[in-house]
């Protein structure tokens, strides 16, 4: 790995609906191994931000860099093979898979590519489906979700639903990870399961950006917040001091 890189880096980006600047000169740095928080009013430019960064939207103006090289405009499965993961606010899980083909789909993101390089591989006599389905279970062991395996995302409570979304994101093994308001809808006790799974994710090496409303999950989670106010950065730094800062008082008060 490049020492000390950043791994994210996002220069004077503007992403504009028709007349709506969504995103207002942003420019931002991540370094690995932080979990950076994204807070903001709604409608602040925090989802477009993400999409930005995993390809689903082109800035007009500006330049997205993964480890110091430009992917600016990188289609999001180019994105998804060089280690960038996302996770949806509205959930985006197969409903009529089970929970393990759902993880399956995320830990097939390598062989997408190499099948297409490779056609005349006979990669289910290598033994690659049998390795993929092992690496399912051990994600399905990670993330508990043991008993609900063979069960539709449909058919399970909420809080399930979202682990198994994150566990999905996992299984492309990223390198950045971005999490879209995950603890939305979960309860007390689930919401500290996962700022627990979050902090082993960034344990294990994996740089994490999360928007995120609850503040108390910001305040405890984070390194570093950055705060977007109609479409600009208008606060970043340690989460403490992010708090009280006067834009970001007003900000939210304004909300
Ligand atoms: P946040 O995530 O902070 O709530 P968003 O990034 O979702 O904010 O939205 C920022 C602004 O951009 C909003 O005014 C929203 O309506 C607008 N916007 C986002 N995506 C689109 C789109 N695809 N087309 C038109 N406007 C959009």
């Amino acid at each position: 790995r490049a020492g000390g890189a950043d791994v994210l880096e996002i220069r004077g980006v503007t992403m504009r609906f028709k007349g709506l600047v969504a995103l207002d000169e942003v420019s931002l740095t991540v370094p690995e191994g932080q979990i950076r928080g994204i807070v903001g009013p709604n409608g602040s430019g925090k989802t477009t931000l993400f999409n930005v960064i995993s390809g689903f939207y082109t800035p007009g103006q500006g330049a997205v860099l993964l480890r110091g090289r430009e992917v600016t405009g990188m289609a999001p499965y180019r994105l998804a093979q060089r280690r960038v993961a996302r996770t949806f606010q509205n959930l985006r899980l197969f409903e009529d898979l089970s929970v393990r083909e759902n993880l399956l789909l995320g830990l097939d993101r390598t062989r997408t590519w190499w099948i297409w390089r490779y056609p005349s591989v006979p990669w289910k006599v290598l033994g690659y489906e049998r390795a993929l389905r092992r690496r399912a279970g051990a994600l399905i062991e990670r993330f508990g979700l043991a008993e609900v395996a063979d069960a539709e995302p449909r058919s399970l409570p909420y809080g399930i639903q979202r682990r198994i979304e994150l566990a999905r994101a996992m299984a492309m093994a990223p390198d950045l990870l971005l999490l879209d308001e995950p603890a939305a809808g979960l309860n007390g006790e689930e919401v500290r399961q996962l700022a627990e799974i979050v902090r082993s994710i960034r344990d294990a090496g994996v740089t994490v950006i999360i928007i995120e409303h609850n503040m108390g999950l910001v305040m405890s989670l984070c390194d570093q917040v950055t705060v977007l106010s109609s479409g600009k950065v208008i606060a970043d730094g340690p989460p403490a001091e992010v708090a009280v800062h006067p834009d970001v008082v007003a900000a939210y008060l304004g909300d």
